[in-house]
């Protein structure tokens, strides 16, 4: 089963696709997370994209593929993947499913997380309180906030048009109940 979760900065994603992970048995692979890590290690890939990351800028289409493609098939060995914060943009969506085709497999579902603007600016510079996240800043979240709006709805598009299911799930409320309705969406798409 491969699934991917959308959701823009602050919606919970991360919270959500933890318990996706343990309930379904996916692997989680977050692009956000990868990167984070390459920036903490000072690694070649990290001195080049923490400039942009910390901007709220995407980082290259090309870089993240390369990044996927190469911890994709491990992720891929157990009993499915769940991507999170990948693909961000149509020529990403079109890597993935290229990737996955080479290997027989296709994307299962996609969820998409939906929390009012309003909300998840008081939800991040909160957590900005807490974790000092260097993309936290308010300027990196509108930044953050645009791009996401302006290239999700393409790859959600993108998805649909090929069939996938496409859940879009309100993120409102408590964890607990937001996963309810994230895990009755998941049956749907995968029953
Ligand atoms: P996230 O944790 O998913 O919000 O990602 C944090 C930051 O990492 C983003 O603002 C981008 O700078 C970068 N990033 C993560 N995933 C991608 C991706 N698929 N394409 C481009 N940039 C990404």
């Amino acid at each position: 089963m491969i699934g991917i979760i959308f959701g823009p900065p602050g919606s919970g994603k991360g919270t959500q696709a933890g318990r996706i992970e343990k309930e379904f048995h996916l692997k989680h692979l977050s692009t956000g997370k990868i990167l984070r890590d390459e920036v903490a290690m000072a690694t070649p890939i990290g001195k080049q994209v923490g400039r942009k990351m910390a901007a709220g800028d995407l980082v290259p289409d090309d870089l993240i593929v390369d990044i996927v493609r190469r911890r994709l098939p491990e992720a891929e060995s157990g009993s499915g993947v769940l991507l999170d914060g990948f693909p961000r943009t149509v020529a990403q969506a079109r890597a993935l499913d290229a990737m996955l085709a080479g290997e027989g497999h296709r994307v299962d579902f996609v969820i998409a997380l939906d929390v009012p603007e309003a909300e998840l600016v008081s939800r991040i510079l909160h957590r900005a309180a807490i974790e000092g996240r260097a993309d936290d800043t308010r300027e990196a979240i509108e930044e953050r906030m645009h791009e996401y709006r302006k290239l999700t709805e393409a790859v959600l598009d993108h998805y649909r048009k090929q069939g996938v299911r496409v859940e879009v799930v309100n993120g409102l409320g408590r964890p607990d109940e937001v996963f309810e309705r994230v895990r009755n969406a998941i049956g749907l798409s995968s029953g």
